[in-house]
């Protein structure tokens, strides 16, 4: 795809701190870090998020992310990693080519996710699970 920068990363026509490449997919190390080795993993191919992969593709990806995960396990000692995906205008993507945010996690980090709990959507379940048939 063309004017993709993760189109460009995967075609090697601009350069990334890849962490590991395989067939179908890359990760490589986030240029606006929240962490030490938040990480990004793409599938090569050009998918703009959640709504047009393919499952096959997905689950090539979701093989990747867990390779990650255990390369940082076994080389860094990681144990605690939080994975996150932004699918759509109303999240925070702003990168239309799908990718899934690897975050590792260290004690006392000083990342916060605000997030407003809403008690209120409670009763509103039945409704709510009734649209999805
Ligand atoms: P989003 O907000 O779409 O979920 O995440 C996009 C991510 O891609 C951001 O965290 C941003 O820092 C990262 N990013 C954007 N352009 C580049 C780039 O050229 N190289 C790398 N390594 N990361 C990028
Ligand atoms: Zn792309």
């Amino acid at each position: 795809m063309e004017n993709c920068i993760f189109c460009a990363i995967a075609e090697k026509k601009i350069s990334a701190n890849l962490v590991l490449e395989n067939e179908t997919c890359l990760a490589f190390l986030d240029n606006n870090p929240v962490s030490p080795y938040h990480t990004l993993v793409i599938p090569k191919v050009h998918y703009e998020n959640m709504f047009d992969i393919p499952k096959a593709v997905l689950m090539e990806v979701t093989e990747t992310i867990h390779q990650v995960c255990l390369l940082y396990a076994e080389k860094l000692g990681i144990d605690s990693i939080q994975i996150f995906n932004n699918s759509g205008p109303h999240t925070a993507q702003t990168v239309y080519h799908l990718h899934f945010h690897i975050l590792p996690r260290f004690e006392k980090d000083a990342i916060r996710f605000e997030v407003n709990i809403r008690r209120d959507l409670v009763e509103k379940f039945p409704e709510m699970l009734t649209r999805l048939k």
